[in-house]
C-alpha cells in the first residue's frame, strides 16, 4: 500500500489526526521516534477543561474535543471517564474558572464545602483521560481503520515529503528542530502517582500559576500535580518537588495522607505563542503543521485533528 499521508508523531496530536484521516479513507502511516507510552502525551493528567478564554479558535477546538471525549466516556476501554469535582481558588477566582464558559453544568460551591484556605469554587463534571490507556485505545482505533505505525525517526520534513505527498507534522517539541521553530519551548511539569485510596472526584486549584494542587483519580491510581516551570530542563523527577506536590494535594484531599506512592513522571509541555496549524508546500508535497499545544494538547486534540482533515481535503 502506498502511503498517502505520513503523520510524524504518535502523541495525542499525531494519533488523533491519524485516526481522523484513516477513518476518512486516507492511507495513513505514522512515523514516530518514540512509542505512544513514552511521549509527553502519556504524562498528561489529563483534564479536558483548560480551554483558552476569549479566543474563538481554541474554544471551538476545545468544544469539539469535549463533545468527542464525552461520547468516548460512554464506551468501555477508552480510558476516558466523566468525573465530578471542584475547581477552587484561594482566595477567589479573578474571573470564571478555566473552561467554565464551555463546560455545561458547573455550579458555584458553598464556601463551606471547600478545603481550608479556599475562597471560591465551582463544581461540575469533566472528561478525565487516563492517557497511557487512551493512547493505546487510539492506536487500536488507527489500526482498525487501516492505518499503520512505525518507530522511525524523521530526519527532516524534506525527507518526509519524499515518502508521501501529504505530511502532517505532529512532532510536539520535536518540531523545534524539524520545522526550525524557535518559538517553541518545553515547560516542565512533574506528577506523583499514588495508589487510589478510594477517590472518585477530581480537585484542581485555579488559576494555574507556577504550582498548584491537582488531584486526578483514574480508577486504581491517582495523578497528583502540578508545576509549570519554563526554566527547569531536568528530565529526572525532583524529590523535593514531589514532596511539595504530595503536601499540597494532601492539604486539600486529606485521604491522600497514607496513599502509597507508585511512580513519578516528568513531561515538557510544547509551549508556543499559538498552536501552529497551517499548511505549507514543500516541493510537490503538502505539509500541514499541528503542534505547539502547550498545556492543552489533549483538550484541543479532536478539534485540531478535524481542522487538519479539512485543510487536506481543501
Ligand atoms: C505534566 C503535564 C500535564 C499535562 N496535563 C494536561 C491536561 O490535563 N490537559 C491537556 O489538555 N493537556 C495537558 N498537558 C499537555 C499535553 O500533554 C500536550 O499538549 C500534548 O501531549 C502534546 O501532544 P503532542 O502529540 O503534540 O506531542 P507529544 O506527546 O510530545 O508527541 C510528539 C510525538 O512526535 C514524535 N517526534 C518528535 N520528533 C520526531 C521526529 N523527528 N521523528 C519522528 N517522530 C518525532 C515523538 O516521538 C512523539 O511521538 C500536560 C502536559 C504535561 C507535561
Amino acid at each position: 500500500m502506498d502511503t498517502e499521508v505520513l503523520v510524524i508523531g504518535a502523541g495525542v496530536s499525531g494519533l488523533t489526526t491519524a485516526v481522523c484521516l484513516a477513518e476518512a479513507d486516507h492511507r495513513v502511516a505514522v512515523h514516530t521516534d518514540r512509542l505512544p507510552a513514552q511521549t509527553t502525551s502519556a504524562v498528561a493528567g489529563a483534564m479536558i477543561a483548560t480551554v483558552g478564554e476569549g479566543d474563538p479558535g481554541p474554544i471551538a477546538r476545545g468544544a469539539a474535543t469535549l463533545a468527542e471525549m464525552t461520547a468516548l466516556a460512554e464506551q468501555p476501554g477508552t480510558g476516558v471517564r466523566i468525573t465530578t469535582g471542584t475547581f477552587a481558588a484561594r482566595p477567589a477566582f479573578p474571573s470564571a474558572p478555566p473552561g467554565a464558559d464551555v463546560l455545561p453544568g458547573f455550579q458555584m460551591c458553598d464556601p463551606a464545602e471547600l478545603p481550608d484556605g479556599f475562597g471560591m469554587g465551582f463544581r461540575g463534571s469533566v472528561p478525565l483521560v487516563d492517557m497511557p490507556h487512551y493512547l493505546a485505545y487510539l492506536q487500536g482505533r488507527l489500526s482498525a481503520a487501516g492505518g499503520t505505525m512505525r518507530v522511525a525517526p524523521v530526519g527532516s520534513l524534506a525527507h518526509a515529503a519524499e515518502l508521501a505527498p501529504l505530511v502532517v507534522n505532529c512532532a510536539g517539541l520535536g518540531a523545534r528542530e524539524l520545522a526550525g521553530d524557535s518559538d517553541l519551548h518545553g515547560v516542565r511539569g512533574q506528577h506523583v502517582l499514588v495508589r487510589n485510596p478510594g477517590l472518585t472526584e477530581f480537585f484542581l486549584e485555579a488559576p494555574l500559576g507556577p504550582t498548584w494542587a491537582g488531584v486526578f483519580p483514574h480508577g486504581e491510581h491517582v495523578v497528583l500535580g502540578g508545576i509549570f516551570d519554563p526554566d527547569d530542563h531536568r528530565a529526572e523527577p525532583d524529590p523535593a518537588i514531589a514532596d511539595a506536590i504530595l503536601r499540597a494535594c494532601t492539604e486539600v484531599v486529606p485521604e491522600l495522607a497514607d496513599a502509597e506512592v507508585i511512580g513519578h513522571q516528568v513531561g515538557f509541555r510544547p509551549v508556543r505563542r499559538t498552536v501552529r496549524l497551517e499548511a505549507e508546500q514543500l516541493g510537490a508535497a503538502t505539509v500541514v503543521h499541528n503542534y505547539g499545544h502547550g498545556g492543552n494538547g489533549v483538550t484541543l486534540s479532536w478539534g485540531c485533528a478535524r481542522e487538519v482533515l479539512a485543510l487536506l481535503a481543501g
